[in-house]
């Protein structure tokens, strides 16, 4: 089954084609982060305008890398949601066309359901039952995937995503956007012990939820002190120390809802799935629970549309096709239909 699928959730524009959810023939990412930069963040009304410009193109070269037709596309698979509205429907309305022009089936895909399905690319004998921290832009939680298309939520952040944190305090010391990437190339450089930033805890004790605003008002409130003092802040020593706190609660969270739902495998997925700080304090942790810990390629943690196309042969399989009707829904929840 061959599968172009399209993502526009957000600032990049995408398009992949995949074959039977795991063999990925193309991938095309058309990033705008050059043109949202200068603003520190995503502007909604630009993101739909820059995807308009770019869609037509990304789609052919994605056709012309896997070395295939429209002819030969046996579904189309679209992000509905969760995003930016007027982003979502720039894919959306591109692929209601295409699917309806071709008189294929068109499949609306959850974004994150597309982050989670990475995995599957990377991992040919990946199948579920198995837990997935989701560390996104956006989202932050902890699922159980018992099989396809089928989710339970084991725990969630009350406030910020992890990675809008990550975000949101680079912008604070200076590093610009996104922040992400920037916190942890420079974190190399710094002592992650420098500063002690609280993790948050919950008053139920018990729950695995995340909370990070707490953390990020303490680098804010640290930032405000050493201004204050005139005091110089080192940059990498804000970040480690930032990125380790963060990373540690995401952690040890991940082990324990694999323990108590007694599973041996743990998928991470979304952009901070990227972190390196994340990935080895991972790996290092789960081996020694004797959990298997299982990351997409860097290049399928962040927005991608092959992710898009692993998730949209599973809801073809399942028989969920989508009517042309279909609306974007900017707030869809997982598992949500
Ligand atoms: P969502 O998927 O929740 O709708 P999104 O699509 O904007 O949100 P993603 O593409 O999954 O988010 O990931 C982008 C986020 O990942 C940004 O917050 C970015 O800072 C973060 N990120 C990317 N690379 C890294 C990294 N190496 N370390 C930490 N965070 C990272
Ligand atoms: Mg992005
Ligand atoms: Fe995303």
């Amino acid at each position: 089954v061959i599968i172009l699928a399209i993502e526009s959730s957000c600032d990049e524009t995408a398009a992949a084609v995949v074959v039977n959810g795991r063999e990925v023939l193309s991938n095309v990412i058309s990033s705008q982060i050059d043109v949202h930069e200068k603003f520190g963040g995503v502007v909604p009304e630009v993101a739909s305008r820059k995807h308009i410009e770019a869609i037509s193109a990304v789609v052919q070269e994605a056709l012309d890398k896997a070395g295939i037709k429209l002819e030969d596309v046996d579904a189309i698979g679209v992000t509905y949601g969760p995003g930016l509205v007027g982003a979502l429907l720039v894919g959306l309305q591109y692929a209601k066309g295409l699917a309806y022009s071709l008189n294929v089936p068109l499949i609306g895909v959850n974004h994150i359901e597309g982050h989670i399905c990475a995995n599957f690319i990377e991992h040919k004998d990946l199948q579920p039952p198995f837990v997935c921290l989701v560390v996104s832009g956006g989202h932050t939680f902890i699922v159980h995937m018992k099989d396809y298309g089928e989710f339970e939520v084991i725990s969630k952040t009350r406030d910020d995503a992890a990675g809008e944190a990550f975000d949101k305090v680079a912008r604070a010391i200076g590093l610009g956007y996104p922040g992400g990437p920037k916190i942890d190339k420079i974190s190399k450089e710094g002592d992650e012990d420098a500063i002690k930033f609280p993790r948050a805890k919950m008053d139920d004790k018990n729950s695995l939820d995340f909370s990070f605003s707490g953390v990020k008002s303490a680098v804010l409130n640290y930032l405000n002190k050493m201004n204050m003092k005139n005091e110089e802040i080192n940059k990498a020593d804000v970040a480690a120390s930032f990125q380790k706190a963060v990373v540690g609660v995401l952690v040890d969270n991940a082990i324990k809802a694999c323990q108590r739902n007694k599973v041996d495998k743990i998928a991470i997925a979304g952009g901070v799935a990227a972190n390196s700080s994340l990935r080895e304090t991972m790996q290092r942790e789960c081996k020694k629970h004797n959990i298997k810990v299982l990351f997409p390629p860097m290049i399928l943690c962040t927005d991608n549309a092959a992710m898009i196309g692993s998730a949209a042969y599973y809801e073809y399989q399942a028989g969920r096709e989508s009517a042309i009707d279909i609306n974007a829904v900017p707030n869809l929840k997982l598992g949500e239909r």
